[in-house]
């Protein structure tokens, strides 16, 4: 007897169909699994034999071959256990053959049954709607995430016995006590941080234009607690980005147990021994890495300098395409990555530079330290700000003259409404964005304005890369005071967030 069942296999963030059959027949009992598989999904065939021998159903003494199509995909993981249980169980009639139409099953069996959690459940549940299913059986622990998806019958299971259940009786197990209500995070404001008004301009050009950000200053100066903030003045997810990031969390399993989303931008703080695998994706079937996570957030690098060439390497790409392709001998992965880079890092190895009361560090050494990071990677630095020590009179005084982030916010999405209406008919959303064939269209600049440009290139020894970012800064610095032309005190604030590197990198 011949019986199949949907499942799906997972290629970076993208879902694919693979149909599990099972072909029951006469002959020497035996268990053959065909179709590219990985050694995993080989051993699937002992878990299942073991699961369902504890339940008390011995395997029919025949010959059974279970073909997971179509065999140009790879399959790998434990995903595919449950759909072979069932493929099994409908081919020796334990359960109703019929009730495998339309249905999509997932799911990582142990020996004694039990269904364990598995990532990308969300994807594939999507997936498996888009592709007419009606009802998905996942592991109980992939429930939330899987009960987002809208007009599908999502069934989780803890148990192998409960598919059976399901499947005989049309019983639904009860969903897994609810996780009690987690206490409120703690709400990060851009109130709380006291003085550096400088800085919170720079963070709110940044922002408003999705240029990348550098801040520059000694230790204490509040760089993180700043970056940490960041993600506050970003407008709050849409719902379609709300899928789109959460598709990537439930890949690499790391959505959060309470509720089936990601609801807030995301902040990924890598730490500066991470491995280019680490930040970029690893593993043989790659999973997202911490730019991906980023995906739609703040990729923010602490102690830039501290990062390894190779690690930072990796930047480039994602910087540029707002993706990341990882090749492996079988396939190519893409993942997306388009995030608003911060990085922060101290003037010279002790911090203190340029106060030579404090600093400690020779010449060399202050200009080995920044040659850490490469000429190409500061082009990418739109906006480079100071972070000066924070004086007595900021930390006591100016606390409740700050602006909130909810106000800032509301700048910020005024001055992206313009650059999204300006670029509707460009497959882009923000300056930063645009194009060097598209820079001198879009970024005009009135007389006074061009004549101060023209000495700031002498003057800088702009590469071609640095004038068209500078110009994007500028046009950003425009349309937050929705000027259409680019003025001179534009381009003036655009110049100083470029100098910076002039001062440091001399
Ligand atoms: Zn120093």
């Amino acid at each position: 007897m011949f019986t199949r069942v949907q499942a799906a296999a997972l290629t970076g963030v993208q879902v694919a169909s693979v149909w599990v059959e099972a072909d029951v027949s006469d002959g020497l009992p035996t268990f053959s699994m065909v179709g590219y598989l990985s050694s995993e999904v080989r051993e699937a065939q002992d878990r299942v034999r073991t699961a369902l021998r504890n339940l008390g159903i011995a395997m029919p003494p025949k010959k059974i071959t279970i073909n997971l199509a179509p065999t140009d995909i790879r399959k790998e993981g434990a995903r595919y256990d449950l759909p072979i249980a069932a493929a099994i169980l409908a081919a020796g009639n334990y359960i109703p053959e019929n009730s495998l139409k339309e249905t999509m099953i997932l799911g990582e069996l142990g020996l004694d049954g039990q269904v364990r959690h598995i990532t990308g459940v969300l994807p594939s549940v999507i997936h498996a709607k888009e592709s007419g299913c009606r009802i998905c059986i996942v592991p109980m622990d992939n429930l939330r995430e899987a009960s987002v998806v809208k007009e599908m019958l999502v069934v989780g299971v803890a148990h192998l016995e409960q598919m059976i259940e399901f499947f005989r009786s049309g019983e639904i197990p009860d969903r897994k006590e609810e996780i009690s209500e987690k206490a409120e995070d703690e709400k990060l404001d851009f109130s709380d941080i006291c003085g550096q008004e400088a800085v919170k301009r720079a963070a709110m050009i940044a922002v408003s234009g999705f240029h990348n950000l550098l801040l520059i200053g000694p230790p204490g100066s509040g760089k993180s607690m700043l970056a940490r903030r960041i993600p506050t003045l970003l407008p709050e997810l849409t719902e379609e980005e709300c899928m789109e990031i959460s598709k990537i969390y439930s890949v690499a399993g790391l959505l959060p147990e309470d509720s089936g989303l990601i609801h807030n931008r995301p902040f990924r703080a890598p730490h500066h021994t991470a491995t280019p695998q680490a930040l970029a994706g690893g593993g043989k079937i790659p999973k997202p890495g911490e730019i991906t996570l980023a995906h739609k957030g703040i990729l923010f690098l602490d102690e830039l300098p501290e990062f390894s060439k190779r690690s930072l390497e990796i930047l480039r790409q994602p910087l540029e395409e707002h993706k990341i392709c990882i090749s492996r001998s079988n396939a190519t992965y893409e993942f997306p990555a388009h995030f608003l880079l911060t990085a922060a890092m101290n003037p010279c190895p002790c911090g203190f530079y340029p106060d030579m009361n404090r600093c400690a560090c020779s010449a060399t050494e202050v200009i080995h330290y920044r040659n850490r990071i490469s000429q190409p990677l500061l082009d990418r630095m739109d906006v480079c700000v100071e972070a000066p020590a924070v004086s007595y009179l900021e930390l006591k005084g100016q606390k409740n003259s700050s602006l909130s982030s909810k106000e800032i916010r509301n700048t910020v999405k005024r001055v992206q409404n313009i650059q999204r209406q300006r670029y509707s008919k460009l497959p882009i959303s923000f300056n930063s964005e645009l194009s060097s064939k598209y820079v001198e269209t879009y970024c005009v600049l009135d007389r006074d304005a061009g004549k101060v440009m023209q000495k700031a290139f002498e003057k800088l020894q702009l590469s071609a890369r640095g004038y068209h970012r500078l110009l994007k800064v500028a046009r950003t610095i425009a349309d937050m005071e929705e000027e259409t032309l680019i003025r001179q005190r534009h381009i003036q604030e655009a110049i100083c967030y470029r100098s910076l590197d002039k001062k440091y990198w001399k």
